[in-house]
């Protein structure tokens, strides 16, 4: 099967709204202005080359140094560096090889790839 990718990047998905599961089918314009807001399920950043992992509900502690992003990414288990409980404002968190991020309203990745000169993520592909 050939590779689909999601409209204008794909959206990333902040709270109440949720990544789609493994098999859905890639996020649409068709979709998106019907007013699905899905998040990207295979996020990849074009900086470190590495697939974005995604924990909802959940937001970074600050425990941790920009340093550490790399390793951090590759650890199994990231609970000690996540607050779930008690949440002021509901994220996603989100982390690649470079960067961690905390999303509270879902967005297309395009849009924040021409406002941030430092937003690398797009859709890697379905
Ligand atoms: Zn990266
Ligand atoms: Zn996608």
């Amino acid at each position: 099967m050939e590779t689909e990718y999601c409209y204008e990047e794909g959206a990333i998905a902040g709270p109440p709204d949720e990544i789609m599961g493994l098999f859905d089918a890639p996020l649409t314009k068709e979709k998106w202005d019907r007013g699905e807001r899905i998040g990207c399920n295979n996020i990849r950043c074009s900086d470190c080359g590495k697939t974005v992992r995604a924990f909802p509900n959940a937001r970074w502690k600050s425990n941790f140094s920009h340093h550490d992003i790399p390793e951090l990414y590759e650890q199994k288990d990231l609970g000690e560096y996540l607050q779930t409980e008690n949440l002021t404002y509901a994220t996603h968190a989100y982390i690649c090889g470079c960067h961690v991020r905390n999303i509270g309203g879902t967005m297309l990745m395009r849009e924040l790839q021409m406002d941030d000169l430092r937003w690398t993520w797009g859709c890697g592909g379905h």
